[in-house]
């Protein structure tokens, strides 16, 4: 172990087996502990800065949390508007400046390559919140260890990804994961927004069995998991094109009923209207324990990177 010592975690390419099967591993450890102790004392000393240049809910407050629970401190920026980056500095600047001040740092930026350049800048570890349409490799893990404990293996599943598969950086990152677990997967999307060529290209030329397709009922009869995504409203040019693809995919009571098996159902959060609030109380809704998951699992990366795990 100790391989991500020192490393930034940038793309859901850079992992391999062992280093998943580590991460699920401490996961689940840390989480045990939790569940006596309020925090542990792993990283006191240690500074993380959160450089949040994009909304969020859950990336940064789970990445707060889980530093907290490890016994470090959080500085943080919440919005560009409350930055240098509203006076024009650049991204890589902001990250050389806050590598004076922290030992890890966490970024969410609307561009796609902007993970890198602060990685390229700063000294300490940049751990990739979200670039643009690109990346969200945290995510991904947490997902990976959700996906682990709801369904109890890894091996042999057969995945439906739905919604936004072009601009959505979750299924960008997830789709990278589960190919190393040699996942059949289903991607189903309006054909504005479909995963983009050069992905499946490459899952492919890796051996990985595809299905695109428009038909949502049918991609769930044949999967073991639906990962439902919302449709990226901020990143469409034109208002109207979004307009003509929301609510293509929507999960409600009636879905379930009709599909007539047992489904556990994913969704990265925040959901629009992908998912009726009806389906919440169904066992195989698991988006809100995969929430929890984030914690143990950002609480590994800060710990590994740091070298401490
Ligand atoms: N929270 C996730 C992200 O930042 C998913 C989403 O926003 O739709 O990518």
């Amino acid at each position: 172990m100790g391989s991500l010592k020192g490393k930034d975690i940038l793309h859901g390419n850079q992992f391999s087996r062992q280093e998943i099967d580590a991460i699920i591993r401490n996961a689940a450890f840390f989480e045990k502990e939790l569940k006596t102790k309020d925090s542990l004392t792993l990283l006191r000393g240690k500074i993380l800065a959160t450089l949040f240049f994009e909304p969020s809910t859950r990336t940064r407050l789970s990445f707060e949390t889980a530093m907290q629970r490890l016994g470090g401190g959080v500085v943080s920026m919440a919005s560009a508007e409350s930055s240098s980056a509203a006076k024009g500095e650049s991204v890589a600047d902001t990250a050389r400046t806050v590598s004076q001040y922290a030992d890890v740092i966490v970024i969410r930026h609307p561009r796609m390559g902007s993970a890198q350049e602060a990685a390229d800048a700063a000294p300490v570890p940049v751990i990739n919140a979200g670039d643009g349409a690109g990346q969200h490799p945290t995510q991904a893990l947490l997902d990976i260890y959700t996906i682990r404990k709801e369904l109890g293996s890894l091996k042999d599943l057969t995945v439906a990804m739905v919604g936004d598969l072009k601009n959505g950086r979750t299924v960008h990152a997830l789709v990278e994961l589960l190919s190393l677990f040699e996942a059949q997967l289903y991607f189903v999307s309006p054909d504005a927004l479909r995963m983009p060529e050069e992905i499946t290209s490459h899952l492919r030329q890796k051996g990985i069995e595809i299905v695109e397709t428009e038909d949502l009922m049918k991609a769930a009869s044949e999967s073991d998991l639906l990962y439902m995504t919302r449709i990226q409203k901020e990143r469409f040019p034109e208002l109207s094109e979004y307009e003509r693809v929301k609510g293509s995919y929507v999960i409600n009571g009636e879905f379930l009923n009709r599909l007539k098996k047992k489904m556990t159902i994913l969704h990265p959060l925040p959901r629009v209207d992908e998912i009726s609030p009806e389906v919440d109380t169904y066992p195989g809704a698991a988006y809100f324990r995969q929430v929890r998951n984030g914690v143990y699992v950002r609480m590994v990366l800060l710990a590994m990177v740091l070298g401490k795990r």
